[in-house]
């Protein structure tokens, strides 16, 4: 085993491996970092690099490792344990197949994190605070891996989420960021209601029993004694002569009183002022890999899944329970004679990987997106859809016959068919099955098979 060495070292290393020491372009199986003025940019550096990404990295330095760090590290050096922990992880990475072809910069990038945290067995994705991210939190090893300024791999999670390749796991904080450019680098400042200035002096309201005058502390002062500005009487005791109903805010440019005074926001970053009711909070969460984050791992392609995310925006409920509000509605066909419709939508999701394998994933989702838009201007809220897998999704459409939901079918083929784009999608099918009509003897099951054929 080969071990590039990067800092100065202390201790021995073990008999197995070379050392050399670290030179630019210079590859090594492990990196070990001793004693070097900055840990993070040197990892950032390796994680970075695709040609070191997924390499072992240990620290020769092993005490109070920064959870930060640790986050980019297999951990401390501890000779032999570490380098069986080492051969394990190369093993794994050199069993997996080169990366799709098909795959941007960035998304070589992407999956090459997800088979970092595959080769570790390693589940979690946890945010870690960072003052230099716009959020207030990053998350390092992903940052690391898109090679990107801390903060700006918040995009990403979003896309990870909607692809399915990672799920939450749990919410760490709600920050308060700018409405404008979602910096949390916002103050929150107390301001006049009446003319916005900030000068606002926090005193005590006065109250002169005798001629009712209100005013604040400072109007009744004059050198040491108390006197009423409206009056000229002295005020002597509290409680008896005046009374202090409240504390208030006192503008000292317009003189208004507030007790209430207006809060604002001020963005540092974009300089913007906002009324704190536009205040936006942004959630930071720690995600797990899913399943399909696995399988992008082990397969180096990012999956087509996610047009599965983009049908989601149809609030989509679950086949059993799909397949059970169907035998329902067909009951009640039996008994009342209530008609309704199932409209089917399929399409040749075979064709579609090979089109994913040539032309990527963005014009296909565009398509589908397209698809979302018809179907959301075309279905009504009470109508139900599922999935029932990739390629075949169904609407159940209640209180409607079948010439209804015919009118309904010929709309969205033709809606569907004015989708412009440049790459040979399959024509979806959309197919109608009412009661009364070819439902009434078929099982939702049988429908679904008879479409295969
Ligand atoms: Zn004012
Ligand atoms: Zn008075
Ligand atoms: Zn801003």
């Amino acid at each position: 085993m080969k071990a590039v060495i990067v800092g100065s070292i202390s201790p021995s290393i073990h008999q197995d491996i070379r050392t050399i020491t670290f030179k630019e372009g210079e590859q090594g199986d492990i990196y070990l970092i001793g004693e070097t003025e900055d840990i993070l940019s040197v990892l950032l550096k390796l994680r970075g690099d695709p040609k070191t990404t997924l390499n072992p990295v240990f620290l020769l330095e092993n005490e109070n490792i920064d959870e930060y760090i640790q986050d980019l590290i297999d951990g401390p050096w501890q000779d032999e344990k570490s380098l069986k922990k080492a051969e394990k992880i190369l093993t794994r990475i050199r069993s997996l197949p080169a990366l799709s072809e098909h795959l941007a910069e960035s998304e070589k990038r992407l999956v090459t994190f997800f088979r970092f945290l595959w080769s570790r067995e390693r589940e979690e994705v946890k945010a870690y605070p960072d003052s230099d991210s716009r959020v207030g939190y990053t998350y390092p090893l992903l940052r690391a891996c898109l090679k990107l300024k801390a903060g700006d791999e918040i995009d990403y999670i979003e896309q990870l989420l909607s692809q399915g390749l990672i799920r939450e796991k749990k919410l760490v904080n709600r920050i308060p960021v700018c409405p404008n450019d979602h910096t949390y680098q916002i103050i929150f400042r107390e301001t006049c209601p009446n003319c916005g200035s900030l000068k606002l002096q926090e005193t005590d309201l006065y109250y002169h029993f005798d001629c009712g005058y209100v005013g604040p502390k400072e109007e009744f002062t004059e050198e040491d004694i108390l006197r009423c500005p409206k009056c000229q009487r002295r005020l002597r005791h509290l409680g008896e002569d005046y009374e202090i109903p409240n504390n208030v805010f006192l503008c000292r440019d317009c003189q208004h009183i507030t007790e209430e005074p207006k809060i604002e926001i001020f963005c540092l970053h974009c300089k913007k002022t906002y009324g704190i009711e536009s205040l936006v909070f942004y959630e930071i969460k720690d995600y797990l890999i899913s399943a399909l984050g696995i399988e992008t791992a082990q397969e180096g392609r990012l999956p087509l899944r996610g047009i599965e995310e983009i049908f989601d925006k149809l609030n989509l409920i679950k086949w059993n329970v799909f397949k059970f509000i169907f035998d329902w509605e067909k009951n009640r066909f039996k008994r009342y004679k209530q008609p309704f419709s199932l409209l089917l939508i399929s399409w040749d999701n075979e064709k579609i990987e090979e089109i994913f394998e040539e032309y990527g994933t963005s014009k296909i989702k565009q398509y589908f997106e397209g698809v979302i838009v018809f179907l959301k201007q075309n279905l009504r809220t009470t109508d139900i859809g599922c999935r029932y897998n990739l390629g075949t999704f169904l609407f159940l459409l209640p209180n409607t016959p079948e010439e209804n939901a015919k009118i309904v079918q010929s709309r969205l083929l033709k809606d569907i068919s004015k989708i412009e784009t440049d790459i040979p999608i399959p024509p979806l099918k959309i197919e109608i099955y009412s009661c009364p009509g070819e439902a009434e003897k078929l099982t939702i099951e049988e429908i679904i098979t008879a479409e295969y054929d």
